[in-house]
């Protein structure tokens, strides 16, 4: 049966030539990669072999160097591909996570980043080879069918080609075809180490034939075992080190970086378990690219690998943990959607939350700076927890941290501390949101609570103001946007301050109704308040409207969506309400006035970072009042 020869897609084509053109310093990964897959391909063909035992075999992954031919060959006994899975898999790189991984790599080099660790996270470790090899040939026969094996070449440049084989077992076997200056992945030690380094706890034996000289001289060849095959996660968390835990990260990360946390327990009682959890240090550049979010946690039972892609085993806000769960009393013998149904998973998934709840809690305690690092890093997924995780709510607002007036930028709080630092007399929990602290900072409705020494969060992820709608307390203590409602007070200053606020509206009675209907179409209520101690007035929003931010936030996702009207809020203190009061008791027909209404709305509006709806109009008004003030 003749050959095809096929074209890579231009995509492909990209990515092998920057493959081949190697920027990656560290190319030793291409065996970590070639490994990975044949180890994976053996999971999944002792999966099947459970409940078909004719396919069980001593199932083993073999490193074969050919100094003459100059070629290296991983082989493995594992499922192995069909014609269509090759040229699926193997042939163009159908996933849509291969955009997603040229874009973030062209980023990573822009910015003089780490670009072997995004290898692999995207599912193009095959193409790895192609760093050090001038030809691959791989050869594969299906597991368990009567499929033929076919033979896959290519060069790595524009086409690969593809016809029937002849290979009597079953599973995969890559012919790398070195490049002049990678030969010495042909040195044994050179194999050993790496595998030594990254593939030590893979559960099947690497073997690499070794030629031995006998002491009469002849020579025979032995099979060296090259890793010590222990299922990491087994082990007694001590005997562990952390260049152990170093390479098992990497083996399921692809991240070069060592892991920020380990979390090693194991469950007994109604479920029995054992959990391997890292914490990384870095999220993932695809975290918040749901369809890119498989590999959080593999689950195994009883050493028999299942998936790495159970979504009942974390709840979506923990998807940046990465490790293993190893379950002894998980059946083996159904499919792995039915497995997934199984009620014993929720209990595992509700055991891992609270253990690495729990993990982190002490971390926020015992080592709080790292804790920062770890809630700048995922503060924001775990954030979503407070939406979606109703059971650990309380555990989950203590372990959410923000910025505050009273800390210096980049420095978080807990609401903890927050309440333990609040004075007698404040009542509530202040908040404001907005795009950047700067933003936020500079709002008027914060002139209060800072002559107050009231502490405020600021919160200003896009998520917060969502989140915010269905947290009402912490500690008993209710949250009150500082730019929403009105303020709790004290009872003595509550009289003293609503006694001030009740004549300057009676005083004012007025111009109130005056601004009102000018600007009736936006604005809902003109009314004095404390909030403010510097400028003349504040733009708030009705304590259950949606907030400013939160509006700008849906506009940006092109959400139709009429704007709620706001409250306009007047500092009685401020000379510039005596004034109006005094020009429209002269004549309150003087078409200054109207003029007057819109400037005192846009400049709050401008004040806390909203666009105004008329600029040019606004900046006209402003350099007309700019020549009466110069002409003074
Ligand atoms: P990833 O392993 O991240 O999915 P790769 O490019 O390394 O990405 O491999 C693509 C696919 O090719 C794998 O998902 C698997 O289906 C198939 N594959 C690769 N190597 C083997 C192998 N040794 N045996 C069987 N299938 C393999």
């Amino acid at each position: 049966m003749p050959g095809k020869t096929k074209q890579f897609k231009t995509e492909v084509q990209h990515l092998l030539d920057l493959m081949i053109h190697s920027l990656y310093s560290n190319k030793d990964i291409f065996l970590r990669e070639l490994i990975a897959n044949a180890a994976d391909a053996i999971d999944k063909a002792r999966f099947e072999a459970v409940t078909r035992p004719e396919l069980a075999l001593d199932w083993k992954i073999r490193i074969v160097a050919d100094k003459n031919a100059k070629t290296l060959t991983i082989s493995d006994n594992g499922i192995g591909m069909t014609e269509a899975e090759v040229i699926d898999n193997i042939g163009t790189i159908a996933k849509s996570g291969t955009k997603a991984f040229m874009k973030a790599l062209e980023e990573r080099q822009q910015s003089g980043g780490n670009v072997p660790e995004l290898i692999g996270q995207f599912g193009v470790g095959f193409y790895s080879a192609f760093m050090v090899a001038e030809k691959v040939i791989l050869t594969t026969r299906k597991a368990g069918t009567d499929e033929p094996a076919v033979c896959w070449e290519s060069d790595g440049k524009a086409s690969y080609s593809i016809e029937k084989a002849e290979k009597d077992s079953p599973g995969t076997e890559i012919v790398i075809k070195l490049k002049e200056d990678a030969l010495n992945y042909l040195e044994q030690w050179k194999v050993a180490d790496i595998v030594k380094k990254y593939s030590d706890y893979i559960a099947y034996p690497i073997e690499f034939p070794v030629e031995k000289t006998n002491d009469d001289k002849t020579t025979t060849v032995e099979d060296k075992v090259l890793n010590s095959q222990k299922a990491i996660w087994l082990k007694n968390p001590d005997e562990i080190t952390e260049s152990e835990h170093k390479s098992f990260f990497s083996h399921l990360t692809h991240q070069i970086s060592a892991p920020m946390k380990t979390i090693q327990f194991t469950a007994e009682g109604t479920t029995e378990f054992r959990a391997l959890i890292y914490i990384p240090e870095k999220s993932e550049t695809n975290i918040f690219m749901p369809e890119l979010q498989k590999k959080g946690l593999q689950l195994y039972v009883r050493r028999v690998y299942i998936t790495d892609d159970c979504k009942e085993l974390v709840p979506d806000y923990l998807r940046f943990l990465k490790g293993v769960v190893d379950s002894s009393d998980l059946p083996l013998n159904v499919s792995r959607e039915i497995l997934q149904e199984n009620p014993l998973i929720a209990k595992i998934q509700k055991n891992v939350v609270r253990k690495v709840l729990g993990e982190l809690k002490k971390m926020q305690e015992t080592e709080p700076t790292r804790y920062q690092e770890f809630f700048r890093e995922f503060g924001r997924t775990m954030k979503e927890g407070i939406q979606t995780d109703y059971t650990n709510l309380d555990k989950l607002k203590e372990l959410v941290m923000y910025e505050s007036l009273n800390t210096a930028p980049g420095i978080l709080i807990s609401l903890k501390e927050y309440v333990a630092a609040m004075p007698s007399n404040q009542k509530e929990i202040y908040f404001i949101t907005g795009e950047s602290r700067s933003a936020v900072e500079s709002s008027p409705a914060l002139e209060f609570f800072r002559s107050k020494g009231w502490d405020v969060l600021l919160m200003t992820d896009p998520i917060d103001e969502w989140i915010m709608q269905s947290v009402t307390d912490f500690d008993g203590k209710p949250f009150k946007s500082v730019a929403k409602g009105e303020i709790e007070l004290d009872k003595s200053e509550k009289e003293v301050t609503e006694k001030k606020l009740k004549e300057a509206a009676e005083a004012h009675q007025s111009l109130l109704e005056f601004l009102k209907k000018e600007l009736e179409e936006s604005i809902s209520e003109v009314r004095f308040s404390p909030r403010l101690t510097e400028s003349a007035c504040c733009l708030v929003s009705d304590q259950f409207a949606m907030g400013a931010h939160m509006e700008r936030f849906y506009k940006a996702m092109n959400k139709e969506m009429k704007p709620s009207k706001r409250i306009l809020e007047l500092n009685p203190d401020h000379p510039l309400i005596s004034g109006l009061q005094a020009l429209y008791d002269r004549d309150n027909s003087d078409s200054r006035l109207k003029d007057y209404a819109v400037l005192l709305r846009d400049q709050a509006l401008l004040a806390e970072g909203s666009p105004i709806q008329d600029p040019l109009n606004f900046a006209k008004k402003v350099s007309d009042l700019m020549v009466l003030g110069v002409g003074k």
